[in-house]
């Protein structure tokens, strides 16, 4: 059957972009070689964020945080959405500081976020750690179930008429004679005729970009994360924490980095992450790896240390040099568009950047300018 867009990849972010595709009227088949959400947005954490730099992630996290807030009515499933806001643990002065100058930024542009001295944070959470400077209060950030996000998307994009493809993976992308426009999607089972392609295959979008000799420079970064029995609502008064060093952790080099990233779900278990490292596309669980992550999240509440652990995983972000997404066209491929490269902040950014192709693809002026975002970047002057 001919379409008008095959997506590539069924994670959070092809997901929304089918279902945008699809309530603009348009034809759309979403190809996923595993289940949908079966790469890392089945393995996130539950936050969207609302405040992370530089000023085109602010405006992304901003635009879908308000997708998210009508999703939530919109779509078939209930993705658990709750506003719960968020609040970062600082460990010194010169962080603190920094969080300082972030806050009075945001503050400037209407976020609604506050910093809290020492003596205040154990009032606000009175299982902290003794040892924690001071805090920042992100009243805007909210959380989302990210694997009942994803399926939410797909449903919805079936119930207009998309089709939905689980275990279908894509092998091919052909062009014309030329090379210079996208003619049809190839899988094991059929050759799908189109006008245009989403590569939205996250961690793996640079494999599907080696089929048109496309170099993306998109790799994985895996993270672990654990899950713990169900604790009482309210043992935590804030159901996201945050150690502010997790922003160094998700700017820092090439070695391991751990982060204490803390969140109460809607049923009670709490998440512990995180981790960023390179490692191919391993999600192996690795203890030490593990073990450095659960201690770190036990040293600001110690209390951790005697809950039980129901489960652990390891899933791959998909990074970029310059920590921010791919979401472009290919000028030279007349109906290719890549939207992927979203690292950490996949489930927050996903129904902005659905939107955003969708206006590329209609051939409408995006919401906001995202030249920053364009593939080109990559390109040698
Ligand atoms: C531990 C951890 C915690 C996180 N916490 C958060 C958080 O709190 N908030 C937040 O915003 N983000 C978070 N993230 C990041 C977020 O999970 C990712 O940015 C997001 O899931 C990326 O979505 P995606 O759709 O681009 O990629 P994916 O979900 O990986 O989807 C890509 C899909 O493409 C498929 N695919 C690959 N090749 C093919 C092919 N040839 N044919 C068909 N399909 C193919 C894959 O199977 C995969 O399902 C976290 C990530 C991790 C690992």
């Amino acid at each position: 059957m001919t379409v008008d867009v095959v997506v590539i990849g069924g994670g959070i972010v092809g997901c929304a972009c089918a279902y945008y595709l699809s309530a603009a009227g348009l034809k759309v088949q979403l190809l996923e070689k595993g289940a949908i959400g079966s790469g890392a947005s089945k393995a996130g954490m539950c936050h969207i964020v609302t405040w992370e730099e530089p000023p085109i992630h602010v405006k992304l996290e901003m635009a879908s945080k308000k997708l998210y807030a009508k999703l939530t009515d919109e779509l078939p499933v209930d993705m658990e959405y709750r506003p719960t806001g968020s609040l970062a643990l600082i460990q010194n002065e010169s962080s603190y500081i920094a969080m300082r100058d972030l806050v009075i930024r945001l503050g400037q542009s209407g976020h609604r976020c506050e910093m809290i001295q020492g003596r205040e944070m154990r009032q606000l959470e009175p299982l902290l750690a003794e040892h924690v400077f001071g805090g920042a209060l992100f009243h805007d950030d909210v959380q989302v179930n990210p694997l009942l996000a994803t399926q939410a998307f797909a449903l919805g994009a079936r119930r207009m008429g998309g089709l939905i493809s689980p275990f279908q993976a894509a092998t091919g992308i052909i062009l014309n004679a030329q090379g210079t426009r996208i003619e049809k999607v190839r899988t094991e089972k059929e050759d799908i005729p189109t006008k245009y392609v989403v590569n939205a295959a996250g961690a793996w979008a640079g494999d599907i970009g080696k089929m048109n000799d496309l170099v993306i420079p998109i790799i994985p970064r895996k993270g672990h994360l654990a899950v713990t029995e169900p604790l009482a609502k309210g043992i935590l008064c804030h159901q996201t924490l945050f150690s502010a060093g997790y922003l160094d952790a998700v700017s820092g080099g090439d070695e391991l980095a751990i982060a204490c990233n803390i969140q109460q779900t809607q049923h009670g278990n709490l998440l512990l992450g995180s981790s960023r490292q390179f490692a191919g596309f391993d999600t192996t669980v690795e203890p030490h790896v593990l073990s450095k992550m659960l201690k770190l999240c036990a040293h600001y509440f110690p209390f951790l240390k005697t809950v039980k652990i129901l489960r652990t995983w390891a899933g791959l972000r998909p990074y970029t040099p310059d920590l921010l997404p791919i979401i472009s066209p290919v000028p030279w491929i007349e109906g290719y568009m890549i939207a992927a490269g979203h690292e950490g902040l996949g489930i927050t950014e996903g129904p902005i950047t659905g939107k955003l192709i969708t206006q590329l693809i209609l051939g409408e002026a995006p919401a906001f300018p995202i030249e920053q975002l364009a593939f080109t970047r990559f390109m040698p002057d």
